[in-house]
């Protein structure tokens, strides 16, 4: 298992990774209303605005990150595992 933030996408209750080594193009960030800006894939397709504390470490297959996203079963967020300042 691997560890990578992401947000979830309130639509199709899927988490897409945000991979700082690797641009994800459907994740952009507004530099206008200084917030990040999630488009979530078709069939789905909602726009979800997040700022960056709002983001959150999730435990993951190397296969969902690879992929870029994951159903929300399929990963647990770390704060359920331990908290850690
Ligand atoms: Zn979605």
């Amino acid at each position: 298992m691997r560890v990578s933030v992401g947000i979830l996408c309130e639509g199709c209750k899927r988490v897409h990774f945000i991979s700082p080594s690797r641009k994800s193009g459907h994740v952009l960030y507004d530099r206008v209303r200084r917030e990040f800006r999630l488009t979530c894939h078709p069939p789905c397709g909602q726009v979800t605005s997040f700022q960056r504390g709002m983001l959150k470490p999730y435990s993951v297959s190397a296969g969902a990150l690879e992929r870029g996203y994951a159903d929300v079963a399929e990963c647990r967020p770390m704060a359920e595992i331990e908290r850690q300042c």
